[in-house]
């Protein structure tokens, strides 16, 4: 599991006991998006339902969530070539195109994001992100970042409500959903589940966790972790029916002469962004909080924290350059 680790308490074992004994909690792994995925969830066998039906409903479940998680992928990865982002990234720059109706309310709530943060979250990053390979330790010259640094702009990216369709202004922009698709995949896993009944559920992508209800009545605990230790935890936090996000250098990166370069890209510098080492955000939606973590990570501790502290629901949990926790003002309570 990445940025964010479940967290499993010695009760676990109690909460079994304690409950009937038809009833249980299910889980599953899986890889999805580059990443591990992790879908948990209980289900509550009060009706006469036989212990067989109620194990063949837990393993629907998982695969409904593993089948959604695989459709998202389909569509907005960059890395499948028929994939729905990869033909707009090949074909909006020379005509507009048409788009599902899904991807185009992504691309909107992008957007959204992209103005209420100032241009700090912009899908258009990809315009150079994509010269950007970690495994490889490739970046890009300066010269290729100046030459780049134009395209980066949210406002490349025409989005026609009428006709469901996207253009760029360039055909050297590309967009890319790696800091917001996993979040609402998420999302709309969880949605999934809250209507086949489920009532008590946790799905992560990655860093992005969102969460049903809580762990058979105490809080879900969900662990930041240690930007800078492998195994450690900077903090454990108890949630109940909300969705949290951590953005870290850590993810994907490399060190060159001593400068980290990661997958967090400052869009008004073509740059990684090296203000802070983790952001953390919590919130009701799994889509703005997965966006809203990369959001501040690119603005920074002062800054950041103050465009969280203005929103009504959100919270956050930065942890800064010399390893210090901050939390915003509704944790500090
Ligand atoms: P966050 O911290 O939430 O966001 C960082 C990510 O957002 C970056 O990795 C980048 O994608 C993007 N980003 C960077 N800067 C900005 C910015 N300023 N504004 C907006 N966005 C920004 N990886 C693979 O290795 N193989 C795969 O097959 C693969 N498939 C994927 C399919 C999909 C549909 C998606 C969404 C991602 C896929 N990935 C894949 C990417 C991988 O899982 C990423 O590491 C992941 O999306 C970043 O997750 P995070 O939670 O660490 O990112
Ligand atoms: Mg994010």
């Amino acid at each position: 599991m990445k940025g964010l680790v479940i967290f499993k308490r010695i009760y676990w074992g109690l909460l079994l006991l304690s409950t009937s004994a038809n009833a249980q909690w299910y889980q599953h792994s899986f890889e999805v998006m580059g990443t591990m995925s992790h879908v948990e969830f209980w289900l509550d066998n009060s009706e006469v339902e036989k212990e067989q039906a109620i194990n063949d409903k837990a393993d629907t479940l998982i695969q409904v969530v593993k089948q959604e998680m695989i459709r998202i992928d389909q569509q907005m990865s960059p890395y499948i070539e028929q994939s729905e982002l990869s033909k707009i990234n090949r074909e909006a720059g020379v005509k507009a195109v048409k788009i599902s109706q899904e991807l185009f309310d992504l691309l909107i709530i992008a957007q959204n994001i992209s103005t209420l943060s100032d241009g700090a979250f912009d899908i258009t990053y990809a315009s150079i992100g994509y010269q950007y390979n970690y495994r490889e330790q490739k970046r890009p010259n300066q010269q290729a970042i100046i030459e780049a640094l134009p395209l980066i702009d949210y406002a490349s990216v025409q989005l026609e409500s009428s006709k469901l369709t996207v253009r760029y202004t360039s055909d050297q922009v590309k967009i890319d959903l790696g800091g917001i698709a996993k979040g609402y995949a998420v999302k709309r896993c969880l949605a999934l589940l809250k209507s086949a009944g489920v009532q008590n559920a946790l799905v992560s992508a990655g860093g992005d966790t969102g969460l049903l209800g809580d762990r058979y009545g105490r809080p879900w605990l969900v662990a930041i972790k240690h930007p800078r230790a492998e195994n450690k935890n900077a903090a454990v936090i108890p949630l109940t029916n909300e969705a949290i996000s951590t953005s870290g250098d850590y993810e994907r990166y490399f060190v060159e002469d001593g400068v980290r370069y990661h997958h967090i890209i400052n869009p008004k510098t073509g740059d990684s962004a090296r203000k802070v080492v983790s952001v953390s955000i919590i919130g009701d939606d799994p889509t703005y909080v997965d966006a809203l973590s990369t959001t501040v990570f690119v603005k920074g501790l002062t800054v950041g924290m103050q465009l969280i502290n203005n929103l009504d629901n959100f919270e956050a949990i930065i942890i800064d350059n010399k390893q210090r926790l901050h939390f915003s003002n509704g944790l500090q309570q």
